[in-house]
């Protein structure tokens, strides 16, 4: 197999240089996770990645949920990890720093018909290991969530569930893997792979090569095109992508429920459900249909009537006049049903970690766990890194330091008393942070996913030009090649076409 053309034309010459241990394809939860795992190892480490930052994939857009691990079906991969990650993830949020809140989830039978179901979701959670499961009554679920639709008639309560912000989770990993030495290569859209004496030349499709000895490919979506370029002619994963579209709602609706309320789950998935997140918004979503491309994120008037209709079943008082904005993400659901965790047998050096659909995010420490161990098994050698302690370098966060606190961080750093964001209240000391971190913000939503300026309820309508302009002064670019979201996405006419 052959390096595309222009593989040659490298935009960086130093990078075909490096000689890594490992390069990850794909950074979103399942491959920063993998990276920051690997970075407790004296490892080189590179991550891949198409867009122009971390969480560009599913993980930018899904329902935040740490799943108890009650829906897989038992025995299977995920249902492994899904109980495995979910027990990891509030130390790996405290060690990263990222919000995450232990509420637990209830999943709610508005039918009689219906409790046979819930019975079904507690049996396989028992089967899977999943702690405290109960079967609850009427009473106690509207004890519960007082705003539950009067015709609901029992629950499952799963108390070991959570909630966290899954883009936030991703860029903390990435930041505490960045601080231990790993290498993000962004705007990487990986176009070619050949293996040549036991090295992986990993080419993209503007000419950059990196090498390494193994590849770990966690492009999500794209993980069969990846592995197809590797030379696994028989990769038998096939990703049927399917759109979960979403509403968020203003944080004055936040309390409307008090943890993820789903409905009794049908083929599609889990049922509209309603969540609140560790931020105070609430979201309502996710549908489910099957789209033609991995990339198709638009949201439709069809879709968000289907999402209206369906919470407004779950619960009273509904207020969709609070909805700020709408989105989607699309699974990459595989044909199996099961995650697809394991090395190649025909490309020796690969590793697959494909079919990552939901409960991805909340699997997430287990599957790099596994990811870790085929690696070791496949005959990577590492010592434990000296010093690494798994946490992030510190990040500021104006809201949750006292007067006192604040007061002297703007003596020292006037940024900090400069608010660029008034709906939630970010200072430009916190957007050029957010800029200058590792890896650092280079576009609007990406200084939105990290600091949340421009996530309120004007959805950026007064900060959105303020944040370009600090962009285009951290960065050295001019206005009219500020995007939001990278690629041609400018919001100025005149960039660089
Ligand atoms: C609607 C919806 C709701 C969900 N709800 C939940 C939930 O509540 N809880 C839960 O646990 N899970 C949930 N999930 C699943 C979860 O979001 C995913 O399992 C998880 O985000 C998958 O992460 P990933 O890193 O494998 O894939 P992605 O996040 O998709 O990352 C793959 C990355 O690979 C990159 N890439 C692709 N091709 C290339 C290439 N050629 N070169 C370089 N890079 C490439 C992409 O740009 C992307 O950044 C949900 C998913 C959806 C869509």
């Amino acid at each position: 197999m052959q390096l595309p053309n222009n593989a040659n034309n490298t935009k960086n010459a130093n990078i075909a240089k490096e000689l890594y241990d490992i390069v990850i394809i794909g950074a979103g939860i399942t491959g920063c996770m993998t990276a920051y795992k690997l970075a407790g190892y004296n490892l080189r480490v590179a991550v891949a990645e198409a867009g122009d930052d971390v969480a560009r994939g599913s993980t930018r857009a899904n329902s935040a949920i740490v799943h108890a691990g009650y829906d897989p079906v038992p025995h299977t991969v995920k249902a492994e990890m899904n109980v495995k990650g979910c027990a990891q993830m509030p130390y790996i949020c405290e060690k990263l720093k990222v919000k995450y809140r232990a509420c637990g989830s209830l999943v709610a039978a508005f039918f009689e018909e219906e409790t046979a179901a819930l019975r079904t979701l507690y049996d396989r959670g028992t089967l899977n290991g999943v702690p405290g499961l109960e079967l609850i009554d009427a009473a106690r679920l509207r004890a519960l969530e007082p705003n539950i639709a009067d015709s609901a008639v029992a629950a499952l309560w799963a108390p070991s569930a959570g909630i966290v912000c899954p883009y936030g989770l991703c860029i903390a990993a990435a930041e505490a893997a960045a601080a231990a030495g790993t290498e993000f290569f962004f705007d990487f859209s990986v176009n070619g792979i050949v293996k040549d004496d036991d090295v992986f030349h990993i080419a993209a499709e503007d000419g950059r090569v990196l090498r390494a000895r193994c590849a770990v490919n966690a492009a999500g979506a794209h993980v069969r095109e990846i592995a197809l370029m590797a030379g696994e002619d028989n990769f038998p994963v096939r990703i049927i992508p399917r759109r979960g579209e979403y509403m968020l709602l203003d944080k004055s609706e936040g309390r409307t429920v008090s943890r993820p309320l789903f409905s009794v789950p049908t083929d599609k998935g889990k049922g509209i459900l309603l969540t609140p997140t560790v931020d105070g918004n609430m979201i309502v979503g996710p549908n489910s249909h099957v789209v033609d491309s991995p990339d198709d994120t638009a949201t439709t008037a069809d879709g968000l009537a289907e999402l209206t209709e369906g919470a407004a079943r779950t619960v009273k008082n509904l207020n969709t006049r609070a909805v700020i904005t709408s989105f989607s993400g699309i699974r990459s659901t595989p044909d199996s049903g099961d995650f697809y965790i394991k090395a190649s047998d025909t490309v020796p050096g690969l590793l697959h970690l494909a079919g990552i659909e939901s409960p991805g995010l909340a699997s997430s420490p287990a599957i790099a766990d596994r990811a870790l161990e085929l690696l070791f098994a496949m005959g990577l050698k590492a010592e434990a890194r000296c010093g690494f302690t798994g946490e992030r370098p510190p990040v500021i966060r104006m809201d949750e330091l006292d007067d006192g606190a604040k007061q002297r961080l703007i003596e020292h750093n006037p940024a900090y008393g400069r608010i660029v964001c008034r709906c939630e209240g970010i200072t430009e000391g916190e957007i050029v942070d957010a800029i200058r971190r590792l890896p650092g913000a280079s576009s609007l939503d990406a200084v939105k996913r990290r600091t949340r300026a421009g996530m309120g309820r004007c959805q950026g309508g007064f900060c959105s030009s303020r944040v370009a302009a600090i962009l285009s002064r951290e960065l050295g670019i001019g206005m009219e090649d500020i995007t939001k979201n990278g690629g041609a996405s400018y919001i100025l006419t005149g960039g660089q076409r």
